[in-house]
């Protein structure tokens, strides 16, 4: 028998996995910058927590949780999204007794039963941030302009930055009002989802994946035209916090998320490279001002964003992005003898001590096989051993890439590697 993978998800191995820590390593330094705080926690919620914070209607909980009852019955589900799950914990851990916003980073596996295809996993990655306690339109400017510094860091191009603003309660109100009004016409020519949709949330029928090209959708009414002054302000000083920072951005009144908790601002970084990866957002996130309230914490809102990791990862390898990730001098150590694969295990393990990277083969004792794991290896340096060398107490020492071979006393052998990493440019 042999087993497969869960479909709609990844092995990382070696160099895939080296790729996945690197950008995990530079969304986690550059986001310490802004003084956020990392949150763990677990990967199955009870339920309710996501289906009340994403919406019934919406995509996640309509059909791509993985849910199940455990062995005391309780209904539990992997979580398909990082926030929900933290807003739980914020209020459990009366995080907000702080004086401060609370500014939170997660970086989590999650799952959705969806189609996997290009840049769509059922397992995937997510890097995501959130701020409670303060929503001002500074801190919100400074915070989707965080998400743009990462994406920069990691040297990303072809992403734009798409804002709107979906307006207050009584803007979306409003809003809804006019969606069903126009798409009235249209009913029939909709998907099965978003004739649901229209009677219960029809801001949904925008977001729809089936429906995107439908004329009916192209030709919506904007989300511009019902904002109150408030929401209107609002969104104007948001921008032009992005401005001060000289953040680029498009204002887009069709943007509106995947999920319900969002208001007053939502945004996504949108790929519009030439490939497969071409329209899908690498991150979105957005305000909720009513979450924690709804979840019968008190009445603080909150901002946040999600990258999906896969989606970068993938974007990047198509950009050629990724630096040499094993920077570091890698040393093969060779015995030619029994003898002297005894003393190559000893100075194999001195090495590693001091800090390098060492490989050995442990039962080979000819040459040939030896130099060949060296150059997979991709060693910089070869210390080889024999008998000669076991006698006199030296060390031959080959640099790979000069070619250069001398025979040194064995206490040198730190030195001289350091002059080899000099030589080398490490
Ligand atoms: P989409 O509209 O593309 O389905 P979404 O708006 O529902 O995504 P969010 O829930 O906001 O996505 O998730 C934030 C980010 O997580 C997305 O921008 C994307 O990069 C990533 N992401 C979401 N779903 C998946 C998935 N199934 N596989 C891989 N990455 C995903
Ligand atoms: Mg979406």
């Amino acid at each position: 028998m042999i087993y497969q993978r869960v479909k709609g998800m990844l092995d990382y191995v070696g160099e895939e996995a080296a790729k996945f820590r690197y950008i995990e390593k530079c969304f986690t330094e550059e986001i310490k910058k802004y003084g956020f705080r990392e949150i763990i926690t677990p990967v199955l919620e009870n339920t309710e927590v996501f289906v009340r914070s994403s919406g019934e209607e919406s995509d996640i909980v309509e059909k791509e949780m993985y849910t199940f009852t455990d062995k005391g019955r309780r209904s539990l589900t992997l979580r398909p999204e990082g926030t929900a799950g933290v807003v739980r914990s914020f209020i459990e851990n009366k995080l907000y007794a702080r004086p401060e916003p609370e500014k939170l980073y997660y970086f989590a596996p999650m799952f959705r039963y969806s189609r996997p295809q290009a840049g769509r996993y059922r397992q995937f990655y997510q890097f995501g941030v959130e701020v409670f306690g303060d929503v001002s339109p500074l801190l919100v400017a400074d915070l989707i302009a965080s998400g743009d510094k990462i994406l920069k860091r990691l040297g990303i191009k072809d992403i734009i930055l798409k804002i709107n603003s979906i307006g207050d309660f009584s803007s979306r109100e409003a809003y809804a009002d006019r969606l069903r009004a126009h798409f009235a016409a249209h009913r029939d020519g909709l998907c099965e989802d978003c004739r649901r949709r229209l009677d219960k949330n029809p801001l949904r029928v925008l977001d729809c994946k089936a429906d995107s090209d439908h004329p009916a959708v192209i030709a919506a009414p904007s989300i511009a035209d019902c904002l109150s002054a408030e929401a209107q302000e609002y969104f104007r000083k948001v921008r032009a916090g992005l401005d001060l920072l000289g953040v680029k951005y498009e204002a887009d009144s069709r943007l509106v998320r995947g999920l319900d908790y969002y208001t007053d601002i939502v945004f996504e970084y949108i790929y519009e490279g030439d490939n497969v990866y071409r329209g899908l957002a690498a991150g979105g996130g957005g305000i909720y001002a009513d979450l924690v309230s709804s979840f019968g914490g008190p009445d603080i809102p909150g901002v946040g964003y999600a990258m999906g990791l896969e989606r970068i990862l993938g974007i990047m390898e198509e950009q050629n992005l990724f630096p040499a990730l094993d920077s570091g001098l890698v040393v093969a150590v060779i015995g030619l003898d029994e003898a002297s694969k005894e003393k190559s295990l000893q100075v194999a393990s001195l090495l590693r001590e001091a800090g390098y990277r060492c490989e050995l083969d442990y039962a080979k004792t000819a040459l040939k096989p030896q130099f060949r794991l060296a150059d997979r290896a991709g060693a910089g340096a070869i210390v080889i051993i024999g008998e000669e060398e076991r006698k006199n107490n030296v060390l031959t020492v080959k640099n790979a890439k000069t070619k250069n071979q001398e025979t040194i006393p064995e206490e040198n052998l730190l030195a001289y590697l350091k002059e080899i990493e000099n030589e080398n440019g490490i």
